[in-house]
Formats: C-alpha cells, sequence, structure tokens
C-alpha cells in the first residue's frame, strides 16, 4: 500500500480555511480531514466528533502526558491538539489528510520530521478583508476578534515555512489551487486523480 499524504494547512483565523477545505473534501475523493482535540467551546452547529472532539481541559493533559498528539497548541486561548494514532492509521491505509492546524503546530510537524507532509498556507487578500471576514462570521466577539488580528499578524511573519500559499481571494480560484497540489502529488506517487495506486503492470505491459 502506497503510505498516504499528509497535507498541513495554517491560515489566519478568518481567512477561509474552513469554507475551503469543505469544499475540497466534498469534491476530492480518497482524502479525509483530521478531526482535533480541543478544550474551546462548541460553536452554532459544530458537532463533537465531526468538527472536533471537545474535551475539558485535564482530559487533554492527561491526553498529552500520554504522548497521544502528533503536535498540540495553545491557540486564541484554548488547547487544540492532533491524534497521533488516527493519522498514522490513515495514512497506511493510503488515505491523504487534511491537517487544519496553526502555525506553532505545522512547525511542531515539521521540526520534528517524524511524519512527512506538504505545508500550504491560506492567506486572504489583505489585513482588512480578513478583519471583515472575522466580523461577517458573527461567530467572534470583539475581544476574541482583536486577539484573532494580532495573532494573524504573527503567522502571517512566518509564512517562509511552508512549501505553497494560496490567497483566497475568489473562492473558487483556491479552491482550484489547493486541488491542483493534491492531484499533482499524487501524480508524483504513482495514483491516479482519485487517489488509487497505479497499475504500473497494465501501464508498461509487464503484468
Ligand atoms: P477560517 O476557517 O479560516 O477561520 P471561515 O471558512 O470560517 O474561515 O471563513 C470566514 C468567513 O469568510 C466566513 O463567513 C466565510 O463564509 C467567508 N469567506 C470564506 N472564503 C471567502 C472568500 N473567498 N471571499 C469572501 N468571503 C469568504
Ligand atoms: P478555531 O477555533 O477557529 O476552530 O481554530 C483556531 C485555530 O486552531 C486554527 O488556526 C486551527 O487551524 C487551529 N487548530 C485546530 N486544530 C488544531 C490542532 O490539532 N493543532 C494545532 N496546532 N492547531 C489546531
Amino acid at each position: 500500500m502506497i503510505r498516504g499524504n499528509l497535507f498541513v494547512i495554517s491560515a489566519p483565523s478568518g481567512a477561509g480555511k474552513t469554507t475551503l477545505l469543505k469544499q475540497i473534501l466534498t469534491r476530492t475523493q480518497g482524502i479525509t480531514f483530521s478531526i482535533s482535540t480541543t478544550t474551546r467551546n462548541p460553536r452554532d452547529g459544530e458537532k463533537d466528533g465531526v468538527d472536533y472532539n471537545f474535551v475539558e481541559k485535564n482530559e487533554f493533559e492527561k491526553m498529552r502526558e500520554d504522548n497521544a498528539f502528533l503536535d498540540w497548541a495553545e491557540v486564541h486561548g484554548n488547547y487544540y491538539g492532533t491524534s497521533r494514532e488516527a493519522i498514522e492509521k490513515e495514512l497506511d491505509a493510503g488515505l491523504d489528510i487534511l491537517l487544519d492546524i496553526d502555525v506553532q503546530g505545522a512547525r511542531q510537524i515539521k521540526e520534528s520530521g517524524h511524519v512527512k507532509g506538504l505545508f500550504i498556507f491560506i492567506a486572504a487578500p489583505s489585513l482588512k478583508e480578513l478583519e471583515k471576514r472575522l466580523t461577517g462570521r458573527r461567530t467572534e466577539s470583539e475581544e476574541t476578534i482583536k486577539i484573532r488580528l494580532e495573532n494573524a499578524r504573527k503567522e502571517i511573519a512566518q509564512l517562509d515555512m511552508y512549501d505553497y500559499v494560496i490567497v483566497n481571494d475568489k473562492l473558487e480560484d483556491a479552491i482550484k489551487m489547493l486541488q491542483s497540489i493534491i492531484l499533482s502529488q499524487r501524480s508524483r506517487n504513482r495514483r491516479s486523480t482519485s487517489g488509487e495506486p497505479l497499475s504500473l503492470g497494465a501501464i508498461t505491459g509487464n503484468e
């Protein structure tokens, strides 16, 4: 089995990463989304076990002590972590994974070198537009928006760490770009557009 690809995707809050990833998951076969564990409260419409595994702080700390996380970080005052076991299992099964994590987590994965990934940064066209989207989403208080915008500046300053940068100006264009990255990586791995290993025997006539 050819191991799946890990796409590590970061973006300042409000850049449109969730919107973009949902579209990719609907339109692309053979790819899955890694459900992180968090101590933050669910937003309206978010479901436990679907958007995140929502846990209490002491539960998170216990998991962290047990080395259950591939990466973990405190983001905007809450803890977030990626399940090491789930990622390894899915990659071994040949599935591609979209990992939606912050810059600190992406750096941990890159520097640890345990799992190879492709690092993609999604940006809004400007900080002004970012603020507009965060305000327009109506999920955050004014204070939280302020924290998220301050963090955005710090995150954008670390953009060099990423292999790819996608500006989410027109959503359709951004989707196209992300999908192209996923598909071109599959081609490198000798896999089809749907993620299946290519039948090289049939192609070469050496069956
Ligand atoms: P993130 O997951 O990065 O925090 P969201 O996907 O929740 O961001 O998007 C933030 C807001 O911006 C949402 O209201 C979303 O509908 C809107 N949005 C996303 N992409 C675009 C885009 N390309 N143009 C305009 N608005 C967008
Ligand atoms: P939100 O609260 O808006 O869903 O997410 C806030 C931030 O936490 C986003 O930048 C998101 O990418 C990040 N995040 C979500 N899950 C994880 C994770 O498992 N690890 C890390 N390091 N960051 C995460």
